[in-house]
This record gives structure tokens, C-alpha cells and sequence, in this order.
């Protein structure tokens, strides 16, 4: 506990996260801390990641929750000097995002009430966005998809989060009928069907899909579900989630087919591994200077400053 970042970055536990504010208090003088050597942590984002190799799925989730509203704030992470609830709101995606992450971690670390607190809370956040903030008709399409994810991950009915009701009628702008649904009144698929029809509406033949899809909204509503799917029987790839023709609206709507598929089972069988992976980071295929000590594979996902298995993310030594 000598080095500045080393007061910064360690805590009486011997986590690595932001100091106490009565650490902070005990500073005589406060500068700002060197720019970390590569691999340290630096946001909660990657806290939260650490958390998650440490098999700290409480801390996982917790920080989850902070780099959610860190990134809503403007602080780090995507929204780092953004203004997320102004000029800035294709971005906001990400602290859905990272809602979604702290959910499922909620929930299968055996939180299933805090979890369906943070859907909650990231429902509400989509509505907002969508009704008052975005402008993009494809990125207030998306608050929709985002609305069925949370429904999928808290295994929620939309019934009782009101997410239904309201995640889709208005989605489509112009007073277009697309946000209607089929009106099955069934959970969580009800809700992908509102995003289809929210994405047909919108679509007139003048926007590219794939330019779309790979702009901040769509990366972030494909991101934290695809995390949550990652090394279980139903992780999807990007085709998966988009399907074959980028040329097509069809292009966005298999997003809400293939997560209605594949995210709650995911969800479950996340829940009962009791663990979320972390996201998948740069890969090295057969790197012979690292083992994984559990599979005995040299997978190399290398994220948050971290070495890690590609298939167990358990941490890799040196061989
Ligand atoms: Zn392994």
C-alpha cells in the first residue's frame, strides 16, 4: 500500500477497485493517479470482468450495476465524456447493456429479486430513451429488443413489469401501427414480436441494415446478451443474430428470433452452472506459452488486462 495507483487500485479486501471515500479522506494530498500499466484495471466495466474470473458473481453483479450508471453519467466506459441523455444517446445503449449483465449475474448468483430490480430499472431506462431522448427510428426499435431481453434474462412476464404495454406501442414513430404485437398476451416472445414489428415499421428502404447493425444501439443490444449465451449450448454468433442477408429489414428482425431462441435458455443454463463467462476479448488459437490449469488447452482470451481460458476463463499460466 505504498505506490499511489497501488492506494488507488487495492482495497482492504485485496480487490481491485476505486478506493473508499474514507481512503480517499485519509490522502493528504490528492493527484491523479499515473496512467495504469497495461492490464491494471481501469473502470467497472472491467472491474466487473475481473469479478467474474474471480467467481465473484455478487461483485460481478454489483459492478455490473456501477458501470451502468457510471456510463449513464458520462463518467466511463462508452459514455465516458458523453452526454448519454442528450446529444450523445446512441450510446446509451451500453448502460442497458451493462444492466443486462448485472441481472443475469444477480440472478445466477442466486439474487433473483435484485435481478429483476436491475430489469426494472433497465426497462424503465429503454422507455425513457426511446420516448424522449433518441431520435434514430432504428435505435427507438431497438429500445423494444432491449425491453425483450430484459424480459428474457429476469424470466419476467411482461404483464408484471408493464414492459409489454409499453415497450412497444409506440415504438414505431409516425403513428404506424408496428408497434402492436400480436397480442398473444404470452411473456417475454410477445415482446420480441412488438421489436419485429417496431423494426418493419421503420423500415423504408432507405437505411442500409447493416450499417445499422453495426452502429453503438445495435452493439449494444447484441453485446451483453451474447456475453450472458458465450460458452453455453446456446451461444449465437453474429450471423446467428442477423441471419444471412444484410441487404434485408429481415437482417434486424432475426435479432429478436434469435434471442427469443436462445437467450432464455441461455439464462437458464447460466443459472444452473452458476456462472456468467466473460465477454470474449482477443483470442490467440494453440499460443504454447499459456496452459489453462483446468482444461489444459492454450485458448487465450486476453480482456480486462487479463489472460484467460477461451473455453473456461479460468485464469492461464504460463507454461
Ligand atoms: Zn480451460
Amino acid at each position: 500500500m505504498t505506490g499511489e495507483w497501488g492506494d488507488l487500485i487495492t482495497n482492504d479486501r485485496g480487490l481491485r477497485d476505486r478506493p473508499s471515500i474514507a481512503a480517499i479522506g485519509e490522502r493528504r494530498t490528492v493527484h491523479p493517479p499515473p496512467a495504469p500499466p497495461s492490464g491494471m484495471v481501469r473502470n467497472d466495466r472491467d472491474a466487473a470482468i475481473v469479478a467474474l474470473i474471480d467467481r465473484d458473481i455478487e461483485r460481478a453483479a454489483n459492478t455490473y450495476t456501477r458501470a451502468a450508471h457510471a456510463t449513464v453519467a458520462g463518467l466511463e466506459n462508452e459514455g465516458e465524456n458523453r452526454d448519454l441523455l442528450g446529444a450523445d444517446a446512441r450510446w446509451a445503449g451500453h448502460a442497458l447493456s451493462y444492466l443486462l449483465l448485472s441481472a443475469a449475474c444477480y440472478r445466477v448468483g442466486g439474487a433473483p429479486d435484485r435481478g429483476t430490480a436491475r430489469c426494472q430499472e433497465g426497462i424503465a431506462l429503454a422507455g425513457d430513451l426511446r420516448d424522449a431522448v433518441l431520435t434514430d427510428p432504428f435505435d427507438r426499435a431497438c429500445c423494444v429488443e432491449f425491453v425483450a431481453d430484459f424480459e428474457a434474462v429476469g424470466g419476467l412476464d411482461s404483464a408484471d413489469t408493464g414492459g409489454g404495454a409499453d415497450g412497444g406501442e409506440d415504438a414505431a414513430p409516425g403513428g404506424s401501427e408496428g408497434g402492436e404485437g400480436n397480442g398473444n398476451g404470452n411473456a417475454s416472445g410477445d415482446d420480441y414480436d412488438r421489436a419485429i414489428a417496431a423494426y418493419e415499421a421503420v423500415s423504408n428502404g432507405s437505411t442500409d441494415p447493416m450499417s445499422w447493425a453495426t452502429s453503438p444501439m445495435a452493439e449494444a443490444a447484441r453485446r451483453g446478451s451474447q456475453q450472458i449465451a458465450r460458452n453455453t449450448p446456446h451461444a449465437f454468433a453474429w450471423d446467428d443474430l442477423h441471419g444471412s442477408n444484410p441487404d434485408s429489414i429481415a437482417y434486424l428482425t432475426h435479432r429478436s428470433r434469435c434471442k427469443r431462441s436462445q437467450l432464455p435458455l441461455s439464462i437458464e443454463h447460466a443459472t444452473d452452472e452458476g456462472y456468467v463467462h466473460p465477454p470474449r476479448g482477443t483470442t490467440e488459437h494453440n499460443n504454447a506459452t499459456w496452459r489453462c490449469p483446468n482444461c489444459g488447452h492454450s485458448e487465450v482470451n486476453r480482456i480486462a488486462g487479463e489472460v484467460i481460458c477461451l473455453d473456461c476463463s479460468v485464469r492461464m499460466e504460463r507454461a
